[in-house]
């Protein structure tokens, strides 16, 4: 085992044109101070080498995978993985990201490098295979059309079962927008990047080495964890396993707590991931079929996996279908699809290979959902009603008329910003099990108020029925979640913004910074990573705009929450969030006003340094966050604003 003489990083990210076959090594320091790593890395790269205009399936995208300074390191949760490009779900087609978990993360670190970016297009079928600091490019025609999971185990028995690997299944192969990455441990990355990956004949990467990171203080490092592992103690404990005697919690590598995440094992003997969003993928409709617990919901998430496809948009998709039959709008002939067995295995198996092969109706289907609504006429989008959240069809959840502060988060990032909703809604559901007087439960109104002062900017952004408070708190988990997604560490974990067992229940701010601090062996103050989070949210914002996006206009929700009155929030099912002294309120019936968002946005633009009336950043702004180098012109204020 090496231990390499630079602290948490590798050194250098490797660089391959699939086009050519050429391979370079670009040095990690050019970018690590201004931007860390993770998302940072990935976004700077996109700046420096994507021309704007550049279609995500062109051979030209660039597909970064970027791990953090931590990545590696046991005990943190630290060693998750990022990927960013142009997205070709996103609408318009625009840079976005994915952040995944596992032990893929680590390994590409092992491997010897701290992120990978790939351009070009091979003209055959390749997987890459880094280990030891070198990068190999192999023929993988014998894995062409294989499912993500045979692809990984494949590779295994091809180059050991150490290797790591990250994969696409037939839908990346097809270039379907919302088809998946998946990587061992069924770890899934979603926005599209199967796709690419799939545009360039990259089937796979495989990952492995010996180069384990070293942090510069590992005593120090080493009672952070002992710290985190004691803050986050019991923080999973509401919630009981899935399927007790079925499932089994397995935590990512380097996790010292783990989460809600579990493996299910099938009658069949067969294991995979089964938490989260992804195993609701079949649940209602199953549950309504057999009118009680059935494998196949274990199953449909695992089609999902094996396809390549994301469930984020494979869930709403099976709703509207059901209504779409339901109303009359699709019949079985016209589709080919058995709509009338909705919930059993038939149906969703001929639904995910049909989408994943762009068979028959599958290739209306493979557009999204919306898209497809749009094809077939006004009655299938009003079928439609509330069931995503986006142009890019991802399923609703931590809907901004029930959580104001959501509003912003949704607007201005180009996907379902999964880690900053999840600082909001984690708190809230925190706040609910205490109201059902749950086992161990404390956040009382005044700890969530003390809590949304401490973290968000101000108390008043703990009362859900104002507007009070709500700029400046989007504002701070944005920067919070950039800097978080850049080291990376895992957003089940951290930020440790509450905790069950301590005298006053709220959180330390500190803690990321303090670990950064003790691997890189200088001091990062909490102010300092947060100040690196604004930077990399505002380079962030600098692509949107020139890629078309990302102005006052464009920083907008789905018509229906303005519109629609709420009527059903899948975590929340009674729809309550604190009011002004902490009572439960309910949001049955709410729509979020034209107006107040409209008036949110320029208070948000002037606590960002925008200009009010574009969304465009000012030339002060850029400068005071050290990336005026960045900004072309027509990236920043106009000279005319
Ligand atoms: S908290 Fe859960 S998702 Fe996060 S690293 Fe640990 S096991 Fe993985």
């Amino acid at each position: 085992m090496n231990i390499m003489e630079s602290h948490g990083y590798a050194g250098k990210i490797l660089q391959v044109d699939l086009s050519s076959g050429r391979m370079e090594l670009l040095p990690t320091d050019a970018f690590a101070g201004r931007f860390i790593g993770g998302r940072g890395i990935g976004a700077k790269i996109h700046w420096d080498h994507l021309p704007p205009s550049t279609p995500a399936l062109a051979p030209e995208n660039r597909l970064t995978f970027s791990t953090g300074p931590l990545a590696g390191l046991p005990r943190l949760a630290a060693s998750r993985w990022v990927l960013t490009g142009k997205s070709p779900v996103t609408v318009p087609e625009s840079f976005s990201y994915a952040n995944a978990g596992g032990s893929w993360g680590a390994y590409l670190k092992f491997a010897g490098f701290d992120a990978l970016t790939i351009t070009g297009k091979s003209e055959e079928p390749v997987y890459l295979f880094l280990h030891s600091g070198k990068a190999e490019i192999h023929h993988a025609a014998h894995l062409r059309g294989r499912s993500a999971i045979e692809t990984r185990q494949a590779l295994k028995a091809e180059l050991g079962k150490e290797v790591r690997v990250a994969a696409i299944g037939p839908a990346g192969e097809n270039l379907i927008p919302f088809a998946t990455v998946l990587a061992d441990e069924d770890s899934s990355a979603s926005g599209g990047f199967g796709a690419v990956m799939g545009s360039k004949n990259l089937k796979a990467i495989a990952v492995v080495g010996d180069d384990r990171p070293a942090a510069a203080d590992p005593e120090r490092l080493s009672a952070l964890a002992e710290r985190l592992l004691h803050l986050r103690k019991g923080t999973y404990d509401p919630y009981v396993p899935a399927i007790p005697g079925r499932t089994r919690r397995r935590a990512c590598w380097g996790c010292i707590a783990g989460c809600t995440r579990e493996v299910y094992r099938a009658e069949s003997g067969e294991e995979g991931k089964f938490f989260c969003q992804s195993a609701n993928t079949y649940r209602r409709p199953a549950m309504k079929y057999f009118g009680r617990w059935n494998e196949v919901i274990f199953h449909a998430n695992r089609l999902c996996d094996h396809y390549g496809l994301d469930t984020a948009v494979i869930e709403p998709m099976i709703e509207w279908l059901e209504r779409c039959f339901e109303e009359g709008i699709l019949s079985e002939t016209g589709t080919g699809l058995p709509l009338s067995r909705i919930g059993g295995p038939e149906f969703i198996e001929a639904l995910v290979r049909k989408i994943a092969l762009r068979e028959g109706f599958g290739g209306l289907l493979s557009r999204g959902t919306l898209q497809a609504a749009e094809e077939l006429g006004p009655a299938a989008v009003q079928a439609l009603g509330d069931l995503v959240a986006s142009r890019a069809n991802e399923v609703r959840t931590y809907d901004p008329r029930l959580y104001t502060i959501t509003a912003l988060l949704w607007a201005t990032e180009p996907r379902r910003p999964i880690q900053a909703l999840h600082e909001v809604s984690l708190a809230v559901m925190e706040w609910v099990y205490a109201l059902k007087g749950g086992k161990d439960a404390f956040m009382t109104g005044e700890v969530f108020r003390n809590m949304a002062e401490r973290f968000w900017g101000s108390a008043a952004a703990a009362d859900f029925t104002s507007w009070d408070g709500v700029a400046l708190a989007s504002k701070r988990i944005q920067d919070r979640t950039c800097a978080k997604e850049s080291l990376i560490l895992c957003d089940f974990l951290w930020p440790v913004i509450w905790v069950r067992y301590g005298s006053e229940h709220v959180g330390d701010p500190s803690l990321e910074s303090q670990a950064l601090s003790a691997v890189i062996g200088k001091e990062v103050s909490r102010e300092e990573l947060e100040a690196i989070g604004e930077r990399i949210f505002n380079l962030q914002r600098a692509i949107l705009v020139r890629e078309g996006r990302g102005r006052r206009e464009g920083d907008a929700l789905l018509d229906y929450f303005h519109t629609a009155p709420l009527s059903s929030e899948h975590l929340n099912r009674k729809l309550i969030v604190p009011g002004p002294s902490g009572e439960p309120v309910s949001r049955r019936g709410a729509v979020l006003p034209r107006e107040a968002f409209e008036r949110l946005k320029h208070e948000y633009y002037g606590l960002r340094g925008w200009d009010p009336a574009t969304g465009l950043q000012r030339r002060e702004t850029l400068a005071r966050l050290g990336i005026e180098d960045l900004a072309p012109k027509r990236a920043i204020e106009e000279e005319s604003a």
